[in-house]
């Protein structure tokens, strides 16, 4: 079976192109480059030992993806490409909604006119809004985002929604991500952000390096145990192993069907700062300061769900997360190196 992976040389993209190479199907790796780097791909051909096609081209370029379609036999998209930093997305929303909305769309009708018509798509647990109480499940209300870029995921899948409604030969997977976090164990692919980070671990490891000099904690006055944000923080290699349960689920036959993809364990700003210094052994300086705006106080998921449906359960645990993404960090202190 042949995967197209659209926005594979990203974070997230890259390891599951390995990992759906390890599992034996034939990968076609679409992106613009636009938040990644080439070498990216060299590695991850090094770490798979396994030779791919690889098509530079932005989703929303129609003709670009027919020749993709008429060239490959493609049996199922994973859809990742988009762009995805919550503070550019309110000061350039049509962008994100041109990119990730309309870039959706263009790639969802070649899909349908090639003939190919199952989508794995990246939600993300921004689509629970700030209402629902966690653990968060899949048929609680969607709605009250506080962002463009989480609006883009919301309207995505209302889309997917529609589409299945209106033609149910679709094979339609909705991955709501929760945080992902860590890297591979050779050290070799990882996070790679541009400049300073909006996320707490890139954060967290770039103080570790000495690239930053003090992490900020976004407020210790929420309703959690220490007071500071709670998250559910998943491998990314485990996220990755997830796309390939949903890969084969949405083979097995038509239908539409929506999976957080969490641990269900919940961890502390503070919790992750003291799990990530027992990993590496290095001090992290941190200082409290207000809280960021648009944040919640406890997120994390009920991942009973795609236990049942998808047999697949996060294996990975804090320390593992936090010495992956420390290796990483060490072997590449600037990240990938310009192409
Ligand atoms: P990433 O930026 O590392 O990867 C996205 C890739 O898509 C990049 O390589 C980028 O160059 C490419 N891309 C962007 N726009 C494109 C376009 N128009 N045409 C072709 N390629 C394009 O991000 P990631 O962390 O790997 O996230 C992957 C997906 O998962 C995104 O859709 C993101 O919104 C979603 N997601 C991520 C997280 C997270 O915390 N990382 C959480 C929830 C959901
Ligand atoms: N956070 C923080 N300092 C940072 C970045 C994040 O205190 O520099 C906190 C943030 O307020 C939240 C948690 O860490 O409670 C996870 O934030 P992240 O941006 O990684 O993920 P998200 O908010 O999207 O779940």
């Amino acid at each position: 079976m042949s995967i197209l992976v659209t926005g594979g040389a990203g974070y997230i993209g890259s390891h599951t192109c390995i990992e759906l190479m390890n599992a034996g199907y034939d990968v076609v790796v679409l992106d613009n480059f636009y938040n990644c780097k080439r070498e990216a791909l060299r590695r991850i051909k090094e770490l798979s030992g396994k030779e791919f096609k690889f098509y530079e081209c932005d989703i929303r370029d129609r003709k670009g993806l027919d020749h993709i379609f008429q060239n490959e036999q493609i049996d199922c998209v994973i859809h990742f490409a988009g762009l995805k930093a919550v503070g550019e997305s309110v000061v350039k929303p049509l962008e994100y909604f041109d990119n990730n909305v309309g870039g959706t769309v263009t790639l969802l009708e070649a899909m349908r006119d090639n003939g190919c018509k199952k989508i794995v798509f990246s939600s993300s647990a921004t689509v629970y809004g700030m209402d629902n109480v966690s653990p968060l499940k899949e048929d609680m209300p969607v709605g009250g985002v506080t962002n463009p870029y989480g609006r883009t995921k919301l309207m995505i899948e209302e889309i997917l929604r529609d589409l299945y409604r209106a033609d149910s030969s679709w094979s339609i997977i909705l991955l709501r991500y929760f945080n992902p976090i860590g890297a591979h164990k050779s050290g070799r692919i990882g996070e790679d952000p541009n400049g300073i980070p909006n996320n707490l671990m890139p954060y967290i490891t770039q103080v570790a390096i000495g690239k930053l000099e003090c992490l900020s904690v976004y407020g210790d006055d929420y309703d959690t145990p220490d007071g500071t944000g709670v998250r559910d923080y998943i491998h990314v290699v485990d996220l990755a192993l997830g796309h390939v349960k949903a890969v084969e689920k949405a083979a097995e036959a038509a239908g539409l069907h929506t999976y957080n993809l969490g641990t269900g364990k919940g961890y502390s700003v503070l919790d992750m700062v003291h799990a990530f210094e027992k990993a590496s052994g290095v001090k992290i300086n941190y200082k409290i300061v207000g809280r960021r705006a648009g944040d919640i106080g406890t997120c994390y998921s009920d991942p009973s769900l795609a236990k049942k449906e998808l047999d697949w359960e996060a294996q990975r645990d804090l320390e593992e997360m936090c010495e992956d993404s420390w290796r990483w960090q060490k072997n590449n202190p600037n990240g990938y190196p310009d192409d």
